[in-house]
């Protein structure tokens, strides 16, 4: 069996039986995987910490079988990332942020871009504090590489580019939309400042996450925007998603 190995960052894990740990990863060019850790918790010589959720590390392992599990062999370390793991707000923000992946990636989709925008956030979180500004960069970011990036800066009905007030977003209908290409029900009102922002940070490097200030209006604004894209396309809720809202509350206006 030809033994393959990659960069991977570890979603999770689940104990399985009296040794064994079933382990969600995702590799930089072979996306997201399941894998099948023999004796991963009896024996700490074979894999460490490196199967430790937000662990980055070199894996190797055959290709998955009739279960879907791949056979894990072996794990060399890279990065344990513990900076994050001693604080909870950090590691609620990292754990949304690797099952947000999960639930917009999905398996079987390789997708190096997917790969280093998630381990730039874990190496960002690693020495910094958990932020907005980070949280919506990332989600943005990752909504756009799971090909969902909503029209911004024009009405995405008819395309008219806005100059000034009344521009609502419906991430239903594709987007941004004008007064006039308004849909019989209540949507959302944003403004061009915050569409402004969300379309100008996607000009940035996919991995940079020092330097952005978003104003609290900002931060609502695009937060709202987001979770409505967002609760679109994934099929179900994220289980982090409640920790993280108490971790992390909304600016107040
Ligand atoms: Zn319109």
């Amino acid at each position: 069996m030809r033994i393959l190995n990659n960069p991977a960052i570890i979603i999770r894990h689940l104990n399985y039986g009296e040794a064994d740990r079933i382990v969600t990863f995702f590799t930089r060019d072979h996306g997201l995987l399941k894998g099948f850790a023999r004796g991963a918790r009896k024996s700490r010589k074979r894999f460490g910490a490196a199967l430790e959720p937000f662990s980055e590390a070199r894996l190797y392992w055959t290709e998955p079988t009739g279960d879907g599990l791949a056979a894990l062999k072996e794990a060399e370390l890279t990065d344990l990332h513990l900076g994050l793991r001693q604080d909870l707000d950090i590691i609620s923000l990292a754990s949304y942020a690797c099952e947000l992946v999960e639930g917009l990636i999905g398996e079987g989709h390789p997708h190096p871009e997917a790969f280093d925008l998630l381990k730039a956030l874990l190496d960002h979180l690693n020495h910094n504090e958990p932020t907005w500004e980070a949280r919506l960069l990332f989600e943005i970011r990752l909504i756009t590489l799971a090909g969902y990036a909503p029209h911004f800066l024009h009405c995405s009905k008819c395309g008219i580019t806005f100059s000034d007030r009344g521009i609502f977003f419906e991430a239903e209908l594709g987007g941004s939309l004008c007064p006039q290409c308004l849909p019989g029900r209540k949507v959302l009102s944003v403004s061009l400042l915050t569409l402004g922002s969300l379309a100008r940070s996607l000009q940035t490097p996919l991995t940079l996450f020092e330097g952005f200030r978003f104003s609290s209006q900002t931060t609502r604004e695009a937060h709202a925007i987001l979770e409505q894209i967002l609760s679109l396309h994934l099929l179900h809720p994220l289980k982090s998603l409640s920790l993280l809202d108490r971790s992390m509350p909304l600016p107040s206006a």
